[in-house]
């Protein structure tokens, strides 16, 4: 068997188009656009191409983005009070603090200086609490296990009574992964670091979520024959054969893996770029909320 090829790009792009449509109809009506702010601090490479990527798709649909950028030293107080102040702008919608802070700053402290309302990428305690709840709804979904979630549905998969495997238990993927997954009527197995057995708790999946952060470590064996399996992770590894010296890979040996799944995601290329277009969507939501509220920007 030849597993279904899960084209998380095709998917994302469609949610970019129809953010850009609702954009233009936002503008249309209400004369401005939403707007979203990112708070950077220091200079982390990966954090400034992250950041700078989130600014690139705004651009392309039509958000505004408001980019403050920070040097590494910048003390606690300052850092909440630009948060605090971006919580008041009525042109900015949703605040984005990209993540990892330097590590003297408290991120928690920082993350709730963001007003619920702003909150798209879902982080604040409340909107997690929410999300742990029976009968309550978030504002706001965090936008990768939102995407996780969105691609099990383009494939199909049936959530009600499946066995549900999610490999890590992160505040940012594995947790809220597995809360989306028990909304649905999954029966849901969270497994990390302590976990005996894991290839085989993993064989029981019918849906295996992988967000671990090591190479390749699940393998073909450890798959349920016609499983669907979301793969999460994105690791660099070692590669002299290519230009740069390294490729990225999933938390999943991809090749062999797809000849044991029913549907899997490629890693690049599969849960990445939904993690963006969330992002969008989000920001288009809080937009929407505020209008609701009475706060717009004229
Ligand atoms: P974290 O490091 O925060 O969490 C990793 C989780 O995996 C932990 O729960 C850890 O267990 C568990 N784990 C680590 N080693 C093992 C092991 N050998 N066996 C079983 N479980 C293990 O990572 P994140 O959740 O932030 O990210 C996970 C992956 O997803 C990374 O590759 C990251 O780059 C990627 N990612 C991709 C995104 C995208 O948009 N595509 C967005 C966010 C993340 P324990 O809790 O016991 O330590």
């Amino acid at each position: 068997m030849t597993a279904r090829i899960i084209d998380g790009e095709a998917v994302a792009s469609k949610i970019r188009e129809q953010v850009k449509t609702d954009v233009e109809q936002m503008v249309k009506s209400h004369g401005f656009p939403p707007g979203l702010a990112t708070v950077l601090v220091g200079d982390n490479p990966a954090s400034q191409q992250y950041v700078r990527m989130k600014q690139n798709r705004c651009k392309k649909v039509g958000i505004a983005s408001f980019g403050h950028n920070l040097p590494a030293d910048t003390g606690q107080e300052e850092v909440e009070n630009l948060v605090r102040e971006l919580g008041e702008n009525p042109k900015v919608h949703g605040i984005l603090v990209q993540l990892p802070l330097p590590g003297h700053l408290d991120e928690e402290a920082v993350l709730n200086a963001i007003p619920l309302y702003k909150d798209i990428d879902g982080f604040h305690p409340v909107n997690i609490g929410r999300l742990a709840m029976k009968g309550r709804k978030p504002l706001f979904i965090p936008c990768t296990p939102a995407g996780v979630i969105r691609l099990l549905e383009e494939v199909g998969a049936q959530f009600e009574g499946a066995e549900a495997v999610v490999l890590g238990r992160s505040n940012i993927v594995g947790m809220p992964v597995a809360m989306l997954l028990i909304h649905r009527n999954a029966t849901v197995t969270v497994c990390h670091s302590r976990t005996k057995e894991l290839p085989e708790v993993c064989r029981r999946a019918d849906i295996l979520v992988t967000a671990v952060g090591r190479p390749q470590m699940v393998k073909a064996d450890w798959i349920k024959s016609g499983a669907y399996v979301i793969d999460v992770g994105s690791n660099r590894i070692d590669d002299p054969e290519s230009e740069k010296g390294y490729r990225w890979v999933g938390d999943v040996d991809f090749d062999a893996a797809k000849e044991v799944a029913g549907a899997i995601t490629p890693s690049p290329g599969g849960v990445g770029p939904m993690t963006i277009a969330g992002l969008l969507q989000n920001t288009l939501h809080a937009a929407k909320l505020a209008i609701e509220r009475g706060a717009t920007p004229l």
